[in-house]
């Protein structure tokens, strides 16, 4: 269920970054000490039992709530960063983007076969980001794979779960 608290402390921008576009702007939870303690607890709820070992958050907005989470469940971080940012070896991911091509990296000694790995970001659109994020993921071989974004959009059409394999076990906290 939603949780009305989050909700009705989540900004819309209008048009941003362009035309059309309705933003959802996680800064208004991430400031506030409420907002952001709710999300923290709920996701620990959520994932205290699977074993998780590294949580995953994807730049920029997945390292806020994916670094507290991680702190929480006592597993460890990993960033996943856009290309050229992270400075010992990576394994990659490139993907498709609206317009052209884009490519994610992970450290190559972050993340082992013996890991259960939470990937985290804040929001679900297209599902074409945190694709690349999950194959880059497989590439390590990790033990088991969840995911989960704070928000997933539903409107206009968006039905980004489609994407992901089946089997995979995806959450949010807020539907909109
Ligand atoms: P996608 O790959 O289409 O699922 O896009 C997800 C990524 O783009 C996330 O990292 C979001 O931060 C960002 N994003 C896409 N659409 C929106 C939106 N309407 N509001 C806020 N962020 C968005």
């Amino acid at each position: 269920m939603n949780n009305e608290y989050l909700l009705k402390h989540l900004r819309n921008v209008p048009d941003f970054p362009i035309p059309g576009i309705q933003f959802k702007d996680v800064s208004t939870l991430y400031k506030h000490p409420k907002c952001l303690r709710i999300m923290v607890n709920e996701l620990y709820e959520m994932y205290k039992n699977k074993g998780i070992t590294k949580v995953v958050g994807i730049e920029s907005r997945g390292f806020v709530v994916g670094a507290a989470l991680a702190y929480k469940l006592g597993a460890g971080f990993v960033m996943a960063r856009k290309p050229g940012k992270l400075p010992a070896e990576t394994r990659k991911e490139s993907y498709m983007k609206e317009y052209g091509k884009d490519t994610i990296e992970i450290h190559t000694d972050a993340i082992t076969d013996k890991d259960v790995v939470l990937l985290h970001d804040d929001l679900l659109a297209t599902g074409g980001s945190m694709l690349a994020a999950y194959n880059l993921v497989q590439q390590f071989n990790p033990k088991l794979t969840f995911i989960n974004f704070i928000i997933e959009l539903t409107i206009e059409g968006l039905h980004g779960r489609a994407v992901f394999p089946e089997d995979v076990d995806i959450t949010t906290l807020l539907k909109i």
